[in-house]
């Protein structure tokens, strides 16, 4: 429909909507008339806390200073993700934010590393190649740019989620955007175009657009309740519809990672935060009770708990179309992928990135639409296969919940990449797929699946020539992750928390 796109309403007042509220302040704000609807009577989900590397370019994009954002959000630093008990029971490995070893004239890493590992046997140290890796099991953490060879310091953050969205919020009230508070009971329909014309709270305000962004998380207020886009559902491969989620004391130092252990019915999350850590039990209620997830989720906490656990309930999938008319869905509105990666913020960030990108000023167009949509879909299938890789490689089978996923089909698209790397050692990830060659190859191989064969170049290279350039990439590492301070020092220095503040203060 041929209308200028002068007025944005943002239904939801959670990170999706605060994030894209931010965004559009930023970058149209001048043009813009921008809304924002939220209910506090119904709340937020505030359990995303985990995140990964790109959020970085989000804060650039906002123009944030990073202490400023640490402190507020009690965050921490993350470098990647440690999976315990995956594989098998007893078995650990991270998959981190940044490369492992280095390229040699343009060949993959991982083909030196398979040839080494071959002739010398032993320990099975893929990931400790990388820097990340080593700087998070010595609990380190600095700011480490590269030089030349030398990889620099990839992170994310791990942040309280309702402290993010208050952040967002002050940001965005700063530049402009005006809140409303309310419950929206109906919603109003071009009687031709069926375009969303309004949203009208209980207590009888109507509030007009132009555009409306469905942030409105699981229920899908304006996507689904008005504009019945259908969902997908992928529970057949990704069978977890429940979470219990409770937040504990923090006892030690904080971890510079986030822990994600594998359980007879799913998996616990652990996010260490500056205040307190995070923690969660994702799982099926096809194979165990929401009171027995919740028993376990507080005998694995490794500090008192600090509230009762709070359920949480989803169907693993997305909306057919996320951008429908005059309706474009962010956030949970949109879908939702299990957290075992961090990646639904991201996705709220990327949706919003393509949303300015494509942003429809005069008039809603079609192919754009069209085109949105296959972008964003494109991201959730990609994310789906990585999911479901975790699950299907792992050797696991002790509990009913294991037996079931290593029997399920995978989609074909998983089944070809895993097999061409099982038997060629190949590997391809490219853009725009969000997880590339680092992140499969640090699951894949920690999850167990080891290649037949490396490349045939790679086999010529002598052994003792190979294992030297093997060792001295190591050393270098090690010596990196040794200049930097401690990731609790850090912290302390760098941006502490008033939260933080009055706990070294009663610390002495
Ligand atoms: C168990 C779990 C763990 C997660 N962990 C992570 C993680 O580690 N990392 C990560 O990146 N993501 C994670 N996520 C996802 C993350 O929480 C969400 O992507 C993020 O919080 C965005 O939520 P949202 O803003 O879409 O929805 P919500 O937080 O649910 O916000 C919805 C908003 O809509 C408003 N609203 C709804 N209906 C109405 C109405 N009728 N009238 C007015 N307002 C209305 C509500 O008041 C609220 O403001 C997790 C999610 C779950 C469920």
């Amino acid at each position: 429909m041929q209308q200028t796109i002068r007025k944005i309403v943002i239904v939801g007042g959670g990170s999706a909507g605060w994030m894209a509220a931010a965004a559009l302040a930023k970058t149209l704000g001048e043009s813009l008339d921008i809304h924002l609807i939220e209910s506090e009577e119904i709340g937020i989900v505030g359990v995303g806390e985990a995140t990964i590397p790109p959020i970085l370019k989000y804060n650039d994009l906002l123009g944030i200073d990073e202490a400023t954002f640490v402190r507020e959000t009690n965050a921490t630093y993350k470098l990647g993700i440690e999976f315990v008990d995956w594989r098998a029971k007893g078995h650990s490995y991270f998959h981190p934010f940044g490369h492992s070893g280095r390229e040699i004239e343009s060949f993959p890493f991982h083909h030196y590393w398979l040839a080494d590992w071959r002739r010398r046997g032993g320990e099975y140290d893929y990931t400790q190649f990388n820097l990340e890796t080593v700087a998070a099991y010595k609990g380190r953490f600095g700011y480490l740019p590269a030089e030349g060879d030398k990889p620099g310091l990839n992170y994310a953050f791990q942040f309280d989620a309702v402290l993010y969205a208050k952040f967002l919020r002050n940001y965005s009230a700063e530049r402009g955007v005006t809140r409303h508070e309310g419950r929206i009971v109906s919603v109003e329909q071009h009687p031709e175009s069926g375009f969303v014309t309004a949203v009208v709270t209980a207590d009888g305000r109507r509030l007009e657009g132009d555009l409306f962004i469905d942030c409105s998380g699981f229920r899908g207020l304006l996507i689904e309740g008005t504009l019945n886009c259908g969902y997908e559902d992928w529970s057949r491969w990704l069978p977890m519809n429940s979470a219990v989620a409770v937040p504990c004391e923090r006892v030690a130092d904080i971890t510079p990672y986030t822990r994600a252990t594998a359980r007879e019915a799913g998996w616990t999350w652990r996010i260490p935060l500056q205040h307190r850590t995070g923690n969660g039990y994702v799982f099926s209620d096809q194979f165990l009770s929401v009171e027995d997830a919740k028993t376990r989720l507080l005998g694995c906490l490794d500090g008192a708990p600090l509230a009762e656990p709070r359920l949480l309930k989803f169907v693993t999938g997305h909306r057919k179309r996320v951008w429908d008319k005059n309706v474009v869905a962010l956030g949970l509105a949109s879908g939702f992928l299990e957290p075992l990666e961090s990646t639904a913020i991201h996705l709220v960030q990327s949706g919003i990135t393509r949303l300015l990108a494509f942003f429809p000023k005069t008039g809603i167009v079609p192919s754009v639409v069209a085109q949105y949509n296959r972008d964003v879909l494109f991201d959730y299938n990609n994310i789906k296969d990585f999911l479901i890789a975790h699950y299907k490689i792992s050797e696991r089978d002790d509990t009913p919940f294991w037996r079931w996923v290593q029997a399920m089909e995978m989609p074909d698209s998983l089944k070809e990449r895993l097999d061409m790397f099982r038997e060629t050692a190949l590997l391809i990830a490219r853009e725009p797929e969000l997880f590339r060659e680092t992140s499969w190859l640090a699951v894949m191989m920690g999850q167990g699946l080891l290649p037949k064969t490396s490349h045939p170049i790679v086999e010529t290279i002598e052994a003792a020539d190979l294992r030297l350039h093997m060792s001295r990439w190591r050393k270098m590492l090690e010596s990196r992750a040794d200049s930097l301070p401690g990731h609790e020092d850090y912290v302390r220095r760098f941006a502490p928390s008033a939260d933080l503040k009055m706990r070294m203060a009663s610390a002495g």
